[in-house]
C-alpha cells in the first residue's frame, strides 16, 4: 500500500491526528493542536516519548523525574494484607498523602472522578526544571497536570496517562520587611510580605509568618491546603471578613507559561496574567513557581464561640433560626466574626471565630442571643453550652502551644520522625482521604439579611436542614468586610457576587477513604447517590431564594451547571482572553477551568 492509500484508509480512524505528523515527518504545529479533533497522546500511542526522551528530560532536570508509584496498588495483590491496611490508615494523614506523588487528599467523588496517578512526575527544585517539564509536555502533546497540596475537590490535580509537575519539594518561605515587585519601584511603596515557593502549605506558612514573625497572612482554614492552589482558587480563611480574600493579598507571582517562559506577574509586569491568577483557578494559566503575599498586623486576640442548641419541635427550630438570623444581622455582620454555623434536624451548631475581641467582649456580644435561648427551656436544650474563649493571636498556629494547651483541637502527623510543626485541625479529620458523595455551595446575598427578607432566609435554611446538614461560612462572603478589602476583591477574577454575599452556604457529604475495585474499601455508590440527591434537594431550597446563584470554584460542585457564570460571573470573558493570550493551544486543562469547554471531559481531545 502506498503512503497516500494508507492515509486514506486511516482517514476515518481516531488515531489520524497522531499519525499524520509522524507520517509526514513533521512536528505538530500550534495550529494543529488548536483544531477540533486534536488528541493528546497516551502511553500506548506510538507518539508517546521514548525511554531515551524521558531520560533526556530527567538529565535536564537533575534527576527529578520519576515513575509515579500508586500506594493503593498494594491492595490489588492482597486486599486483606497488612500493607493495604496500612495505606488506608495513612490516607487519614494529610501529610502522608501530600508526600505521595501518586495520591490526592480526596480519593474520589461518586459519579464524578476517582484519583488516578500520572505515569511520570517531575518534582522540580527550580523554575528552570518547571520550564523543562512544560516544554517537554508541549512538544510531546502530553496531558499535563500540576499538583501542590493536592486538596482539589474537583480532582483537578490528578489525571491518568499524564505527566505531573509536583511542586511539593519547592517549599521555601522568606519574610520581607519591605517588598517591592519587579518593575514597581517607582509606582508602589515597599510593604511587609512573605514569599513562598509553590509547594508550601498554609500550616508552614503560618508558622513562619505568625508564630515566628508576629505577622498575619491571609490564607485558608485547612492547614494542609497548598498556598498556590488556594490563592488561584480565590481563597478564604477564618478571618477573611477582616482581611479579605487571600487572592487579593497577592503582590507578585513567578509563573512558567505554556511557551516555557518564566514570567513575573504583578501590578507592573504582565498585569493581565496577575489579575487572572487571583481567583482565575489553578492549573489553567501556567505553573506558578513562587508567590509573594502581603502580610498584615496581628490583633491582640483571636476568639472562639462554640455551642450546640437542640430545638424540641419544628416550630421551635424555626423560631431559633429566625432569631439567629436577626441576631447575626444586628451583632455579627461585621469584620470581627467568621467561620460557621451548621443546621440539621432541629439542631443549630455554632463554631465561630472572632478577630480582635477578648473573651469578655464576645460574652457581651452573644449575651442577648443565649439569654433568649435559655429563657425558653420548654423549647430548647443546650446540648453543648456556650464556650467562649480567646487566645493571643500569635499562638493560633503555634504548634508547641497547641500541643500543650489545646491538644483536642489538633492532630499530629504520626509518622516516625515527622516534623513537630506538622499539625492539622481535628475539624478536618472527616475530610482526610474522603470519598465524596456530594458537595454543593452557593453565596447568600446580604439583601437576605434585610429585616423584610429575614423570614424568607430563615424559611429556606429550615427547609434545607430538613434534607441535609447545611453550613453557613460567614468568612467566605465579603459583605460586611472593610471597604478596602471589598475593593481589593473586586480587582480579582473571582465572581463579583462575592462582595455582596454575607456567607457561603456549603452542603456536603462524604464516606471514608475508599477506592473502586479494592474489596473491603469500595466506595458505597448507592449510599453516595442517595446522599447526593438529598444534598441537592437541600441546596435547591437555598438557591430558590438566591436570584443568580454563584460560588467560588475551590469549594463547589463538580457538576455545577453554568460554571463560567457561577465562578467568574461578568469576569469570564476577560479571564478567557488572558487564557487565550498565555495558553492559546490549551496545554493547561482542568475540569471546569477557564477554556476547558473546548476539551473533552478528560482533557485529551479538542472538541
Ligand atoms: C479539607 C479541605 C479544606 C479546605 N479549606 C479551605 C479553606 O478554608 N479556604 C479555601 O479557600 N479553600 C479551602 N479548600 C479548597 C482549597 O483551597 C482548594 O481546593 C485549593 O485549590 C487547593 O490547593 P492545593 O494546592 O492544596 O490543591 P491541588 O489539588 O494541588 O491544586 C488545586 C488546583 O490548583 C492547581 N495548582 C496547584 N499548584 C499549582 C501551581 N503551582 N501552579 C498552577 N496551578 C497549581 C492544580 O492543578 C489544581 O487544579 C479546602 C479543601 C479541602 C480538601
Amino acid at each position: 500500500m502506498n503512503r497516500r492509500a494508507l492515509l486514506k484508509r486511516l482517514g476515518s480512524l481516531s488515531v489520524v491526528p497522531f499519525l499524520r505528523p509522524m507520517l509526514s515527518g513533521q512536528a505538530w504545529g500550534a495550529a494543529e493542536t488548536q483544531r477540533p479533533g486534536f488528541r493528546r497522546v497516551r502511553p500506548a500511542h506510538p507518539a508517546w516519548p521514548t525511554p531515551a526522551e524521558w531520560e533526556a528530560l530527567n538529565q535536564e532536570i537533575g534527576g527529578q523525574l520519576s515513575r509515579v508509584e500508586f500506594p493503593i496498588a498494594a491492595c490489588s495483590q492482597a486486599p486483606d494484607g497488612a500493607a493495604c491496611a496500612e495505606v488506608f490508615k495513612d490516607l487519614k494523614n494529610p501529610y502522608y498523602v501530600g508526600d505521595q506523588a501518586g495520591l490526592t487528599q480526596t480519593c474520589g467523588w461518586v459519579d464524578a472522578w476517582t484519583s488516578r496517578p500520572s505515569v511520570y512526575a517531575v518534582a522540580p527544585r527550580t523554575s528552570k526544571d518547571v520550564a523543562a517539564a512544560v516544554n517537554f509536555a508541549r512538544e510531546h502533546h502530553l496531558r499535563l497536570v500540576v499538583k501542590g497540596g493536592g486538596h482539589s475537590y474537583q480532582g483537578t490535580s490528578n489525571a491518568a496517562d499524564s505527566l505531573l509537575i509536583w511542586t511539593r519539594k519547592m517549599n521555601a518561605i522568606t519574610l520581607h520587611d519591605g517588598f517591592v515587585g519587579a518593575g514597581c519601584a517607582t509606582k508602589l511603596p515597599p510593604q511587609p510580605a512573605v514569599t513562598v515557593e509553590a509547594g508550601a502549605i498554609w500550616m508552614h506558612t503560618y508558622d513562619a509568618v505568625t508564630t515566628q514573625g508576629g505577622r498575619y497572612v491571609q490564607g485558608g482554614g485547612c492547614a494542609t491546603v497548598g498556598v498556590a492552589g488556594l490563592i488561584q482558587g480565590g481563597g478564604f480563611g477564618s478571618f477573611s471578613k477582616h482581611y479579605g480574600m487571600a487572592a487579593a493579598a497577592l503582590l507578585e507571582a513567578e509563573v512558567v507559561t505554556a511557551d516555557g517562559k518564566v514570567r513575573i506577574a504583578n501590578a507592573c509586569e504582565n498585569p493581565d496574567l496577575f489579575w487572572g491568577l487571583k481567583g482565575g483557578g489553578g492549573g489553567s494559566l501556567g505553573v506558578v513557581t513562587r508567590l509573594t503575599l502581603r502580610t498584615r498586623e496581628l490583633p491582640e486576640f483571636f476568639g472562639v464561640v462554640f455551642a450546640t442548641i437542640q430545638a424540641k419541635s419544628d416550630a421551635a427550630f424555626r423560631r431559633l433560626i429566625g432569631r439567629f438570623v436577626a441576631f447575626y444581622g444586628d451583632s455579627l455582620f461585621n469584620p470581627h466574626w467568621g467561620e460557621t454555623v451548621t443546621l440539621r434536624h432541629n439542631t443549630l451548631s455554632i463554631n465561630m471565630l472572632s478577630h480582635g475581641l477578648d473573651a469578655q467582649q464576645s460574652v457581651g456580644t452573644w449575651k442577648p442571643f443565649f439569654d433568649w435561648v435559655t429563657a425558653a427551656p420548654g423549647d430548647f436544650v443546650m446540648e453543648h453550652p456556650p464556650t467562649m474563649a480567646s487566645i493571643p493571636a500569635r499562638r493560633l498556629w503555634d504548634t508547641e502551644y497547641l500541643r500543650k494547651s489545646a491538644p483536642g483541637t489538633v492532630v499530629v502527623d504520626s509518622r516516625p520522625g515527622a516534623p513537630e510543626r506538622n499539625l492539622f485541625w481535628a475539624a478536618n479529620v472527616g475530610e482526610a482521604g474522603q470519598y465524596l458523595h456530594g458537595y454543593e455551595s452557593t453565596w447568600l446575598p446580604s439583601s437576605l439579611l434585610k429585616p423584610e427578607r429575614q423570614d424568607t432566609l430563615a424559611d429556606a435554611l429550615v427547609s434545607a436542614a430538613r434534607h441535609w446538614s447545611a453550613s453557613l461560612h460567614f468568612n467566605k462572603g465579603l459583605a460586611g468586610a472593610p471597604p478596602a478589602e471589598i475593593e481589593a476583591a473586586k480587582d480579582t477574577a473571582t465572581n463579583p457576587a462575592v462582595v455582596d454575599a454575607f456567607a457561603l452556604a456549603i452542603i456536603a457529604g462524604e464516606g471514608p477513604p475508599a477506592y473502586p475495585g479494592v474489596p473491603g474499601h469500595e466506595p458505597d455508590v448507592q449510599q453516595g447517590r442517595k446522599a447526593a440527591a438529598a444534598i441537592h434537594r437541600a441546596m435547591s431550597a437555598l438557591r430558590a431564594v438566591v436570584p443568580r446563584p454563584g460560588s467560588y470554584l475551590a469549594e463547589s460542585n463538580f457538576f455545577e451547571r453554568n460554571w463560567q457564570e457561577s465562578f467568574w460571573g461578568a469576569n469570564y470573558p476577560r479571564l478567557l482572553a488572558v487564557k487565550k493570550k498565555y495558553d492559546p493551544a490549551g496545554l493547561f486543562f482542568v475540569h471546569h477551568g477557564v477554556g476547558s469547554e473546548e476539551w473533552s471531559a478528560d482533557g485529551f481531545s479538542r472538541e
